[in-house]
């Protein structure tokens, strides 16, 4: 495998997976261990992959840390020369707000990399065994969320994504159950019967799962205590476990042709 080295002075944007820590990329987990000054998020990032760290390996936590202060600590390490790595929950490039921290780099001319992570919806999705874009149900997936602190532009209001159906994966959302099946339910095409599952801290030893419809799903995760740290997945597709699948696969159906097997 190639020689994957962080350069004195770079920073390395990683994205940590969505807790297991064995999930993160094997590009990722020799960055963590190159590291001479690591930031991570604290409130979603397994700590034990900080044990591949170097004893002398300089550690924050995000978490009480403001953008200045997260930029302050990056910017001193990588001119100072040091190895810096920022590790972030699931993939950096999902609500991980690090498009300003990149252009602050920018600004402050030190050079950096992106290493992608698994997303939480991938995990949940893993964690459920099963398949988000099947035949016949669903080609389409929409990662999105409900507005929090952060707005959500007018355009995509989750009323307005509802109107596709297709499969949808939540984020940032579960604290705000009722709004959500209100608006899917708004766009007219899921029903009450839609088949909804929430993970909570999908591939953490404390994962759990909660299955239902937009019928009852509210009340199961209130029930479950689940106020945070979970993803949602609606759509047809997650009828396929118990339902069957209705359509197979193009791709290993045997009279079909493709660049790598000849039709059978
Ligand atoms: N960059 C991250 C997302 C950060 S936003 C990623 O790619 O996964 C934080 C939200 O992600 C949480 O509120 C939750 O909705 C979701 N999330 C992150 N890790 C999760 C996990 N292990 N299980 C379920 N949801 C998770």
């Amino acid at each position: 495998m190639n020689n994957f080295e962080i350069a004195p002075g770079e920073v390395l944007f990683v994205g940590a997976g969505p807790g297991d820590p064995e999930l993160i990329t094997v590009k990722g987990l020799k960055a963590l261990q190159q590291a001479e000054l690591v930031v991570y998020a604290g409130s979603l990032v397994n700590p034990e992959l900080l044990d591949e760290c170097v004893p002398a390996c300089e550690v924050h936590d995000s978490a009480p840390l403001n953008l200045e202060q997260v930029l302050q600590i990056l910017i001193a390490g990588a001119k100072g020369g040091k190895k810096v790595v920022r590790l972030h929950t699931g993939d950096p490039a999902l609500y991980g707000a690090i498009q300003e921290q990149m252009e602050a780099l920018d600004a402050a001319r030190i050079s950096y990399r992106v290493i992608p992570g698994v997303t939480a919806t991938f995990a949940a999705a893993a964690s459920l065994k099963q398949e988000l874009t099947l035949p016949g149900v669903s080609q389409t997936l929409v990662l999105t969320r409900l507005a929090g602190r952060t707005p959500v532009p007018d355009s995509e209001a989750l009323r307005n994504i509802a109107r596709i159906g297709g499969s949808i994966c939540l984020y940032l959302s579960v604290g705000m159950m009722d709004k959500l099946v209100t608006e899917l339910l708004a766009g007219g095409v899921f029903t009450p019967q839609t088949p909804v599952a929430v993970v909570y801290r999908a591939s953490w030893p404390d994962e759990k799962i909660v299955e239902g419809s937009l019928a009852d799903i509210a009340e199961l995760v209130a029930d479950a205590g689940i106020t945070r740290q979970a993803l949602i997945l609606v759509g047809e597709v997650l009828k396929a476990r118990q339902q069957g699948v209705p359509e197979k696969s193009k791709l290993y159906d045997a009279g079909f042709a493709h660049g790598y097997r000849d039709k059978n």
